[in-house]
Formats: structure tokens, sequence, C-alpha cells
């Protein structure tokens, strides 16, 4: 994957252009249906999923990036961004939409408030060099899990990181770490 798009409507778009530029991706941020000519991976972000929700409807990316991601493009969605591309949102808000990829049910700030925000470290499948240190802020919790999805970490028994096919979400910040293998991980698929 070389050329890779991060939706940069609201919340934390900046870190993840730096991390996948130091992995040598050619990273460009989105924000019109134009930004997406060319991408061959998008990463859906984290911030606040209805805010973010409302932005993809103004700007006219709703359509683009749902026939994208129809296609198989690769996506990868943190936190607000994992909500986006779930199939089921609980405790959204009615208007909210999602473009329903990934097979799972998501309950928004269901690790708790802002303040309850919190470390792990987090043992993944397939991945080497060790637990990443993953960073969880107002936290989505995954509360169903479609047949053909794999679960690759959890955090007491809770699904935090899972992928089906060409899509990878985590409920926490993975940009925010100092460490770059889940990024890898994406641009690797
Ligand atoms: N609580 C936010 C939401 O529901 C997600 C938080 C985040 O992305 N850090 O959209």
């Amino acid at each position: 994957m070389h050329k890779v798009g991060v939706l940069a409507l609201q919340g934390a778009s900046r870190r993840h252009v730096e991390a996948l530029t130091a992995l040598g991706a050619h990273a460009v941020e989105v924000r019109t249906p134009q930004d997406l000519s060319g991408i061959d991976g998008l990463v859906l972000p984290g911030g606040e999923s209805t805010t973010i929700s409302k932005l993809i409807d103004l700007s006219g990316l709703f359509e683009p990036i749902a026939e994208r991601l129809a296609d198989g493009m690769p996506a990868f969605g943190t936190c607000a961004g994992m909500i986006l591309l779930a199939a089921d949102v609980l405790d959204g808000r009615p208007d909210q939409r999602s473009f329903g990829t990934l097979d799972i049910s998501v309950r928004r700030n269901a690790f708790g408030r802002q303040v309850d925000s919190f470390e792990a470290d987090l043992a993944v499948d397939g991945l080497r060099g060790g637990d990443f240190p993953a960073v969880f802020i107002r936290a989505p919790a995954i509360e169903r899990v479609g047949a053909g999805v794999e679960v690759l970490a959890a955090v007491d028994q809770r699904p935090v990181l899972c992928r089906q096919g060409p899509v990878l979400a985590a409920a926490f910040h993975p940009e925010l770490s100092d460490d770059l293998r889940l990024h890898q991980l994406f641009l690797e698929d």
C-alpha cells in the first residue's frame, strides 16, 4: 500500500499522517471526495463519531467512501473511526451514520468518561516484539463480533482490536503511542 488517505474532518488525524509517513507511505489528508482519488487505503481516526458522521455527510464523502469500502479498500478505524466502520452503533445519536463494513456492534463511551481514559499493555495476536501500549480515550466497547471477524486483542476479555478481511479496527488510539507496529500491520494488508 503506497498512498493512504487519512480522514481529516475532525479529530486525531495528524499523528496518523506522521506514523504512516514514518513508515514510508504517502499519507494524504481526506476532506473532499476528490481527495480519495488514487488512495490504496483509508484511516478513519478517533475524535467524536457524531461530529465526524455529520461532517462526512456535509462534505459529500459518505457515498464515495462507502463505494470504495464495498470494493474492498483496506481501512483502519481507530476509536471513533471504529464506530464509523461498525455494523451496529449502540448509544449513538439517532442521526449518526456508519458504513457497516465491519460486522461488530459497538457501544459508545462504554469504558467510562474522559476522566476514565486509561492505558493498557495489549498482547496482540501475531504481533512480534511484545505488548502494544494502547491509549484508550472515551473508548467504545465491542459488544458483538460477527462470525467473519477475528479478534486480535482484548482487555478483560472485551475485544479491543479486530480485523475482518482488509478492515482493521481498534477501540484505542494507536497513533498516540510511539509504536508503529499496528500502522505497519495495516500497511502490509
Ligand atoms: N467517544 C467518542 C465517540 O463516541 C470516541 C472517542 C475517541 O475517538 N477517542 O465518538
